[in-house]
């Protein structure tokens, strides 16, 4: 048997070092611990309606994500929102999901330790060995989750990594509200307001593809908004933002369905600086947005870097 690697976390970043490594023939099983793929690049679906309650849209710069955006289109599972603001589609979920179905993944697999054996690395949950081809023979492992959820994996595994201590996030309360399709509405389609509790709010059903079966909007509060009510019932601060809500965008209508979401890790404050980190004896790698920064473009590029790094190590 070749090679193989272990990616814990099937957002962004993991994928996107599956790609590279795949790319290079190496073996790859990735670990995730929903249900689906995409990470914070997600779409909530209850009943009838969808919101893409964490990322917003992504823009393409760099020449490997323009690459990675050209097989996207070519699958249909992106399009334009507005100028040079790109979405997934039908959700924000899709182009993940397109990246996960070449992949081999485990998923509803919470990884809790990492430990090192004469033949690789093996994962463990809280009730032991995780059950996947290969277990235990992995010449490397890639930790591809928020800095802060990877200190205790790399100090499971034994393995000093003092540069995710560096890395920080704001969080963000989402708020997810459903109208009736003909409910009255203001002309934009998105809105920045500034100094308030919300910093952000989007129509999602004008994305393309959505459905249209109803009005959707998402509102996402400020940093220091969220962080002050980190701690508290989600609820409760969701009921604020829709008075908030209502004074921005005019919309007075009841609302068909309302759901409050908190990010505890939402977008890269501080940033590494460094495209990942490696341990080159152990063979364990970290990669994330929080080492270049709050976008998905970033946590792409950083997947690529650590997957073309790990492909160099294990030639
Ligand atoms: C509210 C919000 C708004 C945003 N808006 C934008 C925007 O408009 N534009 C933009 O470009 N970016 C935006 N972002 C940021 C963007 O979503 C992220 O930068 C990017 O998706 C991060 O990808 P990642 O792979 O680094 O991490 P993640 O997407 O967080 O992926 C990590 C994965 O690891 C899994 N995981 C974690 N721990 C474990 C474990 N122990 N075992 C197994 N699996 C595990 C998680 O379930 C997750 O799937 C936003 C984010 C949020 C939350």
């Amino acid at each position: 048997m070749g090679k193989q690697v272990a990616i814990i976390g099937a957002g962004m970043a993991g994928l996107s070092a599956a790609e590279r490594l795949r790319a290079q023939g190496i073996a790859v099983t990735l670990f995730e611990k929903s249900r689906g793929f995409g990470g914070r690049m997600s779409t909530r679906r209850s009943g009838e309606f969808q919101f893409d309650h964490g990322a917003q849209y992504f823009s393409v710069r760099g020449a490997d994500f323009k690459a990675q955006m050209a097989l996207w289109q070519a699958d249909v599972v992106t399009g334009e929102w507005f100028d040079g603001a790109f979405v997934g589609m039908p959700g924000m979920t899709a182009p993940a999901r397109a990246m996960a179905a070449s992949q081999t993944c485990i998923t509803e697999a919470l990884v809790s330790s990492l430990t090192r054996g004469p033949a690789g690395w093996s994962l463990h949950d809280d009730k032991g060995l995780i059950d996947a081809p290969g277990n235990g023979q992995y010449a490397a492992a890639i930790l591809a989750v928020p800095a802060p959820q990877a200190v205790p994996l790399a100090a499971s595994a034994g393995v000093e990594m003092p540069g995710l201590g560096k890395a920080s996030y704001a969080p963000c309360i989402a708020l997810m509200l459903a109208f009736p399709a003909d409910t009255a509405r203001p002309a934009q389609n998105w809105m920045k307001p500034e100094g308030g509790p919300i910093s952000w709010i989007a129509q999602d059903s004008s994305k393309p593809g959505r459905p249209q079966t109803a009005q959707t909007w998402v509102v996402h509060a400020s940093a220091d908004w969220s962080r002050a009510r980190l701690d508290l019932d989600p609820t409760a601060s969701g009921e604020i933002l829709l008075q908030h809500f209502r004074a921005l965008t005019g919309i007075n209508a009841e609302p068909l369905y309302t759901s409050a979401h908190r990010w505890r890790y939402a977008l890269v404050e501080q940033a590494l600086g460094a495209p990942f980190l490696f341990d080159a004896e152990t063979r364990l790698g970290a990669c994330g947005d929080w080492c270049l920064g709050p976008r998905v473009e970033a946590a792409f590029e950083s997947g690529f870097a650590l997957g073309k790094e790990i492909a160099r190590a294990l030639a």
